[in-house]
């Protein structure tokens, strides 16, 4: 079963779940899809390896049979080219690898060549029986989505996996939460928390993927989330309280379900539920 875990906005407490989900259940598959600022290892502290490189096809083209006919800059919808009096430029972090440019050459100046854009990361937790798989995004980059589509090649479909998405609703949320089987969507009891809950509704209605709420730090603000998930059936899946133990052991880099064993029962519980919403149980 692949659950992801996305909020619509950052700072709901997206990874706590995630992680802590992850941790309660064990032999599960943790991958964390924040590619621009993956943190999941920052509460399972593991050593990391790099798995793999992630590339796309960039042009490389050849000044000696360019005639600067620019059909290649027409025919780039990204504006990643560009033709001056001295040759061609390439603005390589505008580039989506579309293969366009070389189709059109008429010249056959255009050949591709690798442009790495990040990477796969691997960490291997026996003491807490996850296996992280993290992708990173190179800094200066703006494409994560390749990065999220190779991270996740090392599903392992016999297992429990958890997708920690990046927060938001734009492409690297859809790269992430495609072809999960449910996802749970995290918010804070407040305004902001509504506002962009709505959003991510929006979005997994789109997709069609199975979701319900994770209500975090219930207790403060308001309950026009609750209000809005009980109007429009919406299953309201966990209240996480403001607690202070929680907020000390988040601070401290520990998933809480460690020192607080109830939680993982609560988790468990989750799981249980969300098989049965998906019919699995
Ligand atoms: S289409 Fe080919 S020949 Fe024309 S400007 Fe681009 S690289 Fe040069
Ligand atoms: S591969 Fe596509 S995006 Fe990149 S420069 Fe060529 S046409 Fe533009």
């Amino acid at each position: 079963m692949k659950i992801a875990v996305a909020s619509g906005k950052g700072g709901t407490g997206k990874t706590t779940v995630a992680v802590n989900m992850a941790v309660s259940l064990g032999n599960a598959q943790l991958l964390d899809c924040d590619v621009e600022e993956p943190n999941c290892n920052l509460f399972l502290g593991h050593p990391l390896q790099k798995v793999r490189d992630v590339g796309i096809q960039i042009p490389s083209i050849s000044r000696d049979k360019c005639n600067s006919c620019r059909k290649c800059a027409e025919a780039c919808r990204f504006n990643a080219l560009a033709v001056l009096p001295t040759g061609i430029m390439l603005f390589p972090q505008l580039c989506h690898g579309c293969g366009a440019c070389s189709l059109v050459c008429p010249q056959d100046a255009i050949s591709e060549t690798t442009h790495v854009i990040g990477t796969v990361e691997r960490s291997a937790s026996s003491a807490r029986r996850v296996e992280l798989y993290q992708g990173v995004l190179n800094i200066g980059e703006p494409m994560a989505s390749p990065v999220i589509r190779a991270l996740k090649q090392y599903i392992d479909d016999s297992r429990t996996v958890i997708l920690d998405s990046p927060p938001g609703t734009s492409c690297p949320v859809i790269s992430s939460i495609t072809g999960t089987d449910y996802c749970i969507l995290v918010t804070e009891p407040t305004p902001f928390g509504l506002h962009d809950l709505l959003l991510a509704v929006e979005l997994v209605k789109e997709l069609q993927i199975p979701y319900g709420v994770i209500i975090n730090r219930h207790g403060t603000g308001d309950d026009s989330v609750e209000g809005y998930c009980y109007e429009n059936n919406i299953p309201v899946l966990m209240k996480i309280p403001y607690d202070r133990r929680i907020t000390e052991l988040y601070s401290e880099g520990i998933p809480f379900v460690l020192q607080m064993p109830h939680w993982k029962d609560q988790f468990l519980n989750l799981f249980i539920k969300l098989q049965v919403l998906t019919g699995r149980y």
